[in-house]
């Protein structure tokens, strides 16, 4: 569904990005604008599965999403955390989102403050406001959301009484750093398990009148909390020249990680939500990790070993969704890969419902499947061959070849799919020039093979993620990618039937920018709140650029070296080296294989 932008807010791939609200802190609390409350009743009106407690003798949570209502409700983990906090009997736990760019100035207009869907409470009357955070674009509508809620931005100035602001999900698992003068802590890793431990903990606190600096103590005794005023850091330009606990705290955080999910309840659209992306499907996630090892991917690093759902289970998720909203859309890092799925596909066809795929991965392609996806309802078909050229592919460890990606797109061809899409990366760690010109070749060479049919091209600058083997790489300098952005345009320009859409390349920096940042960009994401995001940007710039494009030594201190994955750092590091000689590294062999080191925990147990 297209947003609106609001002056001050734009739209990025659908992403509100509020760069400034010109919102006063709220200093006290005025009545609730009752268009702003009849919107948020007629919603919940239209749920089905939302939980209301009454609080009293509860924990009072508020799961927030740091960007609109549509794409929070369509985000597994955010459902899942929600679901988990409120399957505890000593935890109440409500939602809150941005407000669209067209209802923060009624916000404004009436000195609302940002209130919960299920009670309308002000967030500021919540023991504990947890930001359940996947993407870094979103940090810049952090500090929107708690001026809009009247609650301090930076934790030092909250004063007593405030509630405890915490914050999870992958962007922040991998490097929470950047926000650390915004949080009192973080939960590391999955929310399974980590959610209980943490909601007990504080519940337990709530009746013994503790302070806030007890309360972050007791959490930094849980392996996967990480409270950031217990570090210290020390930096010489845009290195970290050193990084200690205080306080007694613990020298590592342990992510939290489940080598089996079985214990846990499939995430799911546990409420469904017929405004939520992707036209309100029910959501079920029937696998996490990818086996494949692609060295940019941090989906496939973070979330390892790959650990895939019981069929039976997955096949009641799929009834259940189609039953309630006829659409089903199949969630995890490599879904095409998931050993039943054509199964999965059957039953809910069976089901009489449409079903989509989070990912497709082009060499698991076949004719049965794509039969499959045609009949349950695909009209385009969405793959990433990443790279072009053989080479760089190999780079990235994509392993499947030129041949092998045509073969695909003939089989696409003749399963009758008119449209397809197909993700690039440019800036690519040894990539030059003509690996930006072979883009152009093989986007030619598809839509020959696809006669009539219409190729489009996504085309996104790569960013180096922490906990991947490409974690010690410089972003690529702006002036080339926008060059080899230009070589692509310009190489496709005259082709009928191909479009290519490119992402910004100042978006990206930010992006790459607030990715690998240490806690020094706190103030950037400050500014960006009080005086716009191109202000801060420009008075950020020199800072910005050198620290991205900051290529680390093996022996560099990165700023999210006191988190542990169970990926052991030797072995991204060879993987880095690996990928720069284009040399190929197998697919995981769970049970057998050890070699990063997040397997470990599986031979300790024989
Ligand atoms: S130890 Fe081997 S099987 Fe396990 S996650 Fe790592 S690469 Fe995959």
């Amino acid at each position: 569904m297209p947003i609106i932008a609001f002056k001050g807010s734009r739209v990025v791939n659908k992403r509100v990005l509020c760069d400034n609200s010109n919102f006063k802190l709220v200093r006290r609390f005025e009545l609730i604008s009752w268009a702003l409350k009849n919107k948020v009743l007629k919603r919940l009106d239209r749920e089905r599965g939302w939980v209301r407690k009454e609080p009293g003798g509860r924990l009072a949570v508020c799961l927030v999403y740091p960007n609109v209502y549509s794409l929070g409700m369509a985000n597994l983990g955010f459902q899942t955390a929600c679901h988990f906090f409120n399957a505890l009997d000593n935890c109440v736990c409500e939602r809150a989102f941005l407000p669209e760019p067209s209802d923060i100035e009624e916000f404004a207009r009436t000195n609302t403050p940002l209130f919960s869907y299920e009670s309308q409470t002000p967030l500021k009357e919540f023991d504990l406001v947890a930001f359940s955070i996947p993407f870094e674009q979103d940090y810049l509508n952090i500090p929107v959301i708690l001026r809009m809620s009247g609650i301090e931005i930076e934790t030092a100035v909250r004063p007593v009484g405030a509630p405890l602001l915490m914050a999870g999900g992958a962007a922040v698992s991998l490097n929470p750093e950047p926000l650390a003068d915004l949080f009192d802590a973080f939960l590391i890793g999955e929310a399974e398990g980590g959610v209980e431990a943490i909601a007990s903990r504080l519940w337990t606190l709530k009746g013994s009148r503790t302070d806030k600096r007890d309360a972050l103590l007791a959490l930094d005794e849980l392996d996967y909390v990480y409270v950031p005023a217990l570090y210290e850091f020390s930096f010489e330009g845009a290195d970290i020249t050193g990084a200690r606990p205080v306080n007694g705290a613990k020298s590592k955080v342990m992510a939290r990680k489940n080598m089996s999910l079985d214990a846990y309840p499939l995430p799911a659209s546990f409420i469904s939500a017929p405004e939520a992306e992707f036209s309100g499907a029910h959501l079920v996630e029937i696998e996490r990790g990818c086996p494949r090892g692609c060295r940019f991917c941090v989906a496939g690093f973070l979330y390892l070993p790959p650990r895939w759902r019981d069929l039976g289970e997955v096949k009641a998720a799929v009834t259940e969704g189609i039953e309630r909203v006829h659409k089903v859309g199949l969630v995890g890092a490599a879904v095409s890969e998931y050993p039943q799925l054509k199964d999965v596909l059957d039953c809910g066809m069976r089901a009489r419902g449409s079903m989509t795929l989070s990912s497709l991965r082009l060499d698991m392609l076949d004719a049965p499947l794509l039969h499959r996806l045609k009949a349950a309802g695909y009209s385009t078909i969405t793959v990433a061959p990443e790279a072009a050229g053989e080479r760089m592919r190999a780079v990235i460890n994509k392993g499947m070849t030129g041949e092998q990606i045509m073969e695909s797109v003939r089989l696409i061809t003749e399963a009758g799919f008119a449209k397809l899409k197909l993700y690039f990366m440019i800036g690519l760690p040894t990539e030059t020039d003509e690996d930006a010109r072979a883009i152009v070749d093989m986007a030619i060479g598809a839509r020959a093979v696809m006669k009539k049919g219409a190729v489009a091209l996504s085309v996104n600058a790569f960013i180096p993620k922490p906990f991947t083997p490409f974690q010690w790489h410089g972003f690529e300098d702006m002036d080339c990618l926008k060059r080899r952005i230009s070589l692509i345009k310009d190489g496709l320009k005259k082709e009928r039937g191909i479009t290519v859409n490119v992402m910004s390349t100042s978006e990206a920096l930010v992006q790459a920018y607030l990715a690998r940042a240490d806690r020094r960009a706190g103030d950037f994401i400050k500014q960006s709140v009080r005086d716009g995001l191109k202000a801060a940007m420009r008075a950020h710039d020199k800072e910005m650029r050198s620290s991205v494009s900051l290529s680390r030594q093996a022996d560099s201190i990165l700023p999210w070296d006191f988190i542990d994955h169970g990926l052991n750092k030797a072995y991204l590091w060879m993987e880095y080296q690996k990928g720069l000689q284009g040399a190929a590294t197998p697919p995981c062999d769970v049970g057998r294989c050890f070699r990063c080191g997040v397997c470990l925990p599986f031979l300790q147990e024989r």
